[in-house]
């Protein structure tokens, strides 16, 4: 269960609030960090979660 005072109104509908940057956002939007919500920059961040993410090529990889 969400503790509501962490709780913020965004885009008409009660949210989660970014533990880490204060960002309001919707639940489709707040990822959960351990016992914490993020949004998704701060999630990206903090997991460092973005090489693999965007289709970036990989330089110097063997091809046989
Ligand atoms: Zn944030």
């Amino acid at each position: 269960m969400v503790d509501a005072s962490r709780l913020g109104v965004h885009q008409g509908q009660l949210g989660p609030i970014c533990d880490f940057c204060g960002a309001r956002l919707t639940f489709g939007q707040a990822l959960p960090i351990d016992e914490k919500w993020a949004c998704y920059e701060c999630y990206r961040e903090l997991t460092g979660a973005e090489s693999s993410v965007d289709g970036k090529q990989v330089e110097g990889l063997p091809i046989d």
